[in-house]
């Protein structure tokens, strides 16, 4: 499919950089080249993240010939809706969403009482192959950028006429296979003159890339953590995660330690049982070994049968069994309420529709 611009008054012509591609760094970086003093970078960014402007040109602030310049330089796209889906039973909503090259991503947005939470994509698909996943099934497509997945949080919450309070890293798309656009996006998120969400409220699961965890220990800020163990038999888990064959568990659990200890942080995890995979007892010893003593939560998820092999729910005796073990043990253990059921929105059943056309 050609790559879909916005034929607005701006011009966007192609071979021009995506300014969505950029981060707060090299937005700011963008404007000292434009030898335009720093505040100027802050006006931009809230024209693109606060007020989600379409064209450079409504950027009254900025003087016209900035504007002309910037529109020369740089593209600007906005992702367009495609589908919205609304939950009959939650209010859950989903969003399909049609980004400048004609790449379609999911997000969901989760109301609850005085919480709006969005979960948004960093990739189109994934290439880790998760047997379980209906985006890992898929396979791999590109890494979003930034304002890409800014842009997603944003549109949701103006759908909801509603403030975010929240987003999470759990759509499509493994994060730290993109650690830069990822971090890059949740800056963009948490800046006050961007979608002013706290840090503790965004959110990045991994499948278990150490390097990206390693890397989140180090930042200044205190994003939330979350880790997709699934199981803590390293057989089970090389077969149903193929992606982080190579990263085992003793060196996750090392990493996870030193994360903690590091930051003060708790990590959660994140167990989809499913049934005959990773509900026995064997699993279960394995995973109380591998939290006790480790700054941890465990959500317990049965599985979204959404794939045809390894993905049945288990009894519901089962996840009580897993909950009552866990808490026996002192790990804190929650079981996850599914939302939007009747929309196909919960984890796991995000899928990339590359068929779509118009
Ligand atoms: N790639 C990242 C984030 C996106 S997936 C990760 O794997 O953590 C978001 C969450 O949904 C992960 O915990 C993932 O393991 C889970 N998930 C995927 N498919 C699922 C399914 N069929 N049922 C339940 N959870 C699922
Ligand atoms: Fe990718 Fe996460 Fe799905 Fe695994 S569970 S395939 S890492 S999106």
């Amino acid at each position: 499919m050609p790559p879909e611009r916005n034929a607005d008054a701006s011009g966007v012509e192609p071979g021009r950089v995506s300014i969505k591609g950029l981060g707060p760094d090299a937005l700011a970086d963008a404007m000292r080249e434009l030898g335009e003093p720093a505040y100027r970078a802050g006006q931009l960014r809230r024209w693109l993240y606060r007020d989600g402007a379409v064209t450079f040109d409504e950027m009254t602030d900025l003087p016209a010939s900035l504007r002309t310049r910037l529109a020369h330089r740089f593209d600007l796209a906005l992702p367009r809706l495609v589908e919205r889906q609304v939950s009959s039973t939650d209010g859950t909503r989903k969003y399909l969403w049609r980004l400048a090259d004609g790449v379609t991503v999911e997000s969901v947005g989760i109301p609850a009482a005085s919480r709006l939470t969005v979960c948004f994509s960093t990739q189109a698909g994934c290439a880790m192959g998760c047997a379980f996943c209906a985006t890992g099934q898929g396979g791999y497509v590109r890494g979003l950028e930034p304002g890409e997945m800014v842009d997603q949080v944003r549109m949701v919450g103006v759908d909801f006429g509603e403030r975010v309070t929240n987003a999470v890293a759990m759509g499509q798309g493994e994060p730290f296979a993109d650690y830069d656009s990822t971090l890059a996006a949740l800056r963009f998120m948490n800046a006050p003159d961007g979608l002013g969400i706290g840090a503790r409220h965004l959110t990045i699961s991994t499948c278990g890339i150490l390097s990206g965890i390693e890397r989140l220990a180090t930042e200044p800020e205190q994003f939330t953590l979350a880790v997709s163990l699934h199981s803590a038999v390293q057989a089970t888990r090389d077969r149903i995660m193929p992606g982080v064959r190579a990263q085992p568990l003793t060196a996750l659990r090392e990493t996870l330690i030193a994360y903690t200890h590091g930051t003060g942080r708790r990590v959660t995890f994140e167990f989809a049982l499913i049934a005959g995979v990773n509900d026995t007892p064997a699993e279960l010893s394995a995973l109380v070994a591998f939290c006790s003593g480790l700054l941890c939560h465990v959500n317990l998820i049965p599985v979204n049968p959404v794939v045809s092999t390894a993905s049945d729910r288990p009894a519901e005796k089962t996840v009580r069994a897993f909950q009552r073990a866990l808490a026996d043990a002192g790990v804190e253990t929650s079981v996850r309420v599914e939302r939007g059921a009747d929309i196909d929105a919960a984890c796991g059943q995000l899928t990339q529709r590359r068929s779509e056309t118009g």
